[in-house]
């Protein structure tokens, strides 16, 4: 599954935590509960402990990461956790990606 999103990491947020053996429409569902802040879709390979959300924007991605980041996500029917976290830049250098700064954001 393609989207526009998908071709650019300032537009997604990375996520980690006891979530191998889940699928993408099951993270959605956990992040759903937890904010109301939109996103695209779930990027995920089902064996994978992470993945990645992603936004129509950077400025979608850059709220979320600041809203989310600071507490980690239960996992119902677990004692699991699921931890938001910078995207890291495509490309051999693996910088983090850098957000657009909280006070510019549209809040
Ligand atoms: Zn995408």
């Amino acid at each position: 599954m393609k989207h526009k999103c998908c071709t650019k990491a300032e537009n997604s947020v990375y996520f980690e935590g006891a979530v191998g053996g889940m699928d993408e429409d099951a993270i959605s569902k956990i992040i759903k509960k937890e904010t109301a802040l939109l996103f695209t879709h779930v990027y995920k390979i089902k064996k994978n402990g992470y993945g990645h959300i992603h936004f129509q924007n950077s400025h979608d991605a850059s709220l979320f990461n600041y809203s989310m980041s600071p507490n980690p996500i239960k996992i119902d029917d677990s004692q699991g956790v699921i931890r938001i976290k910078k995207s890291y830049k495509f490309g051999k250098n693996k910088e983090p990606i850098e957000y657009i700064p909280i006070e510019d954001l549209q809040l």
